[in-house]
């Protein structure tokens, strides 16, 4: 097994040695914790640990932040727990967002968030906190996928990357996102989703209307929401279950036309806009309202690879910092990752229930057939929706993350 050190040399540069494990001692050379995933989940958890004053590996897969399938909306939750952080996402271009609004068939209704929110391309956050990250001194391996985590008899866990080298260390912290590792892949995804992602640059008028707020559209099979980021440029990101998009021929533009035809408002806001990117970006597996049960001793899992929120909550981010949070802190106390994954389960029950009650609703032909004709009472509706999905700091859980 080889592992990679960092060894200073004498004009104090830094250079990667590699060397075998058997010449090192196990205790002092190995690193503390390994964390699996560089994006909103395993950052947040890398720069608490490092600020904590533990060794930390952050293996990531991409070279650089890329463009991810998400709406980009920002909750209050979010933003708190990405300052504590020291993401300043005002200075990073962030915009502001005070609206939401409904549109179904012909009609839209809007209401005032009840909480501050903002919206930011994931580029530009998984940037900085990738920046932040290094800066509080995680080791960070960018361009290495994780092929597979193995709990080995010492009682250590091994990853194995795709070049065939392996990290170790006595403690992991699953961050892969909406990537499943083999062997310890979520739930099943009975319904097939996929989601698109596409920014376009809309005609002036319609840029102007959408400004400050965030609209979500429903059509049958799925949602979808549109709303300004950062640079003028607004970000479509839409779902839908694959036996409708079978309906569309499994093709990109057709579903598009066929969404602006179920949804006229969406059509009213893309009309003149052009698509700034070449093809949208999209993923598949989504298991809508998984929370991970169960987990070995010494893995944390965190983000979407501990619960899965429905994404017209707008909230998936926020339980990302949310768990890496709870979960940093009940490392810190010595908690057993089994004893604090149940922990989070059912801190998290209560509000992924309501948020599937919620989806179904919204996917569910019957309502959107009444829903134009209670859109009046739908502000009222979303206000107290939008306050219920969020996520309920569960006290035996929070009462460790307040310490981190
Ligand atoms: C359609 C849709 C819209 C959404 N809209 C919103 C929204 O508007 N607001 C919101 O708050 N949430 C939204 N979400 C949810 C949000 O995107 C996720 O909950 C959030 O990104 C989870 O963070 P994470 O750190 O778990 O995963 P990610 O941020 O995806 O990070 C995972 C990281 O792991 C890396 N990785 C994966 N596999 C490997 C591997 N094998 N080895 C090494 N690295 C690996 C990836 O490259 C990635 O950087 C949306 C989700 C969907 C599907």
């Amino acid at each position: 097994m080889h592992k990679f050190l960092r060894n200073k040399s004498i004009t104090g540069s830094e250079k990667e040695i590699q060397v075998t494990t058997s010449t090192l001692n196990q205790t002092d050379e190995q690193d503390e914790v390994l964390i699996l995933g560089g994006g909103v989940a395993g950052c947040a958890a890398a720069i608490a640990l490092a600020r904590n004053g533990r060794r930390v590996t952050l293996i990531e897969r991409e070279t650089t932040p890329r463009h991810k399938v998400c709406g980009e909306f920002l909750s209050g939750e979010a933003l708190e727990d990405l300052q504590l952080l020291g993401i300043d996402v005002t200075s990073i271009g962030a915009v502001p967002i005070d609206y939401v609004r409904l549109a179904a068939a012909r009609r839209a209704a809007e209401a005032p968030l009840p909480f501050p929110a903002k919206s930011l391309t994931r580029k530009a956050l998984d940037t900085a906190l990738i920046a932040e990250a290094v800066a509080s001194g995680v080791d960070v391996e960018r361009g290495h996928s994780v092929r597979a985590l193995a709990h080995t008899t010492g009682g250590m866990w091994q990853a194995t990357l795709d070049d065939g080298t392996t990290r170790a260390a006595p403690t992991v912290f699953l961050a892969t996102g909406k990537h499943d590792l083999r062997g310890h892949a979520r739930a099943e995804d009975p319904q097939r989703w996929v989601a698109f992602k596409m920014y376009f640059g809309l005609a002036p008028a319609q840029a102007a209307e959408l400004a400050g707020a965030s609209e979500l559209m429903l059509y049958p099979g799925g949602y979808g929401g549109i709303q300004p980021v950062e640079g003028g440029i607004a970000n479509l990101c839409c779902v839908v279950q694959q036996k409708y998009l079978g309906g569309s021929g499994n093709r990109w533009e057709n579903f598009l036309e066929k969404m602006q035809q179920d949804c006229p408002h969406l059509a009213m806001r893309l009309a003149g806009a052009e698509p700034l990117l070449a093809k949208p970006i999209a993923v598949t597996h989504i298991p809508y309202g998984y929370i991970r049960s169960t987990t070995d001793d010494g893995l944390y899992c965190i983000g979407d690879q501990a619960a899965v929120i429905p994404s017209f909550t707008g909230d998936g981010i926020s339980i990302a910092l949310h768990t890496a949070r709870c979960a940093v802190a009940a490392y810190l106390v010595a908690e057993p990752a089994p004893v604090f994954q149940t922990k989070l389960r059912s801190a998290l029950q209560a509000q992924m229930r309501l948020a599937l009650f919620a989806a179904d609703g919204l996917n569910n032909s019957f309502a959107r057939a009444v829903l134009p004709f209670f859109l009046r009472a739908w502000p009222g509706v979303m206000r107290v929706t939008a306050k219920l999905t969020r996520v309920a700091q569960h006290s035996s859980v929070v009462s460790h993350a307040a310490a981190v």
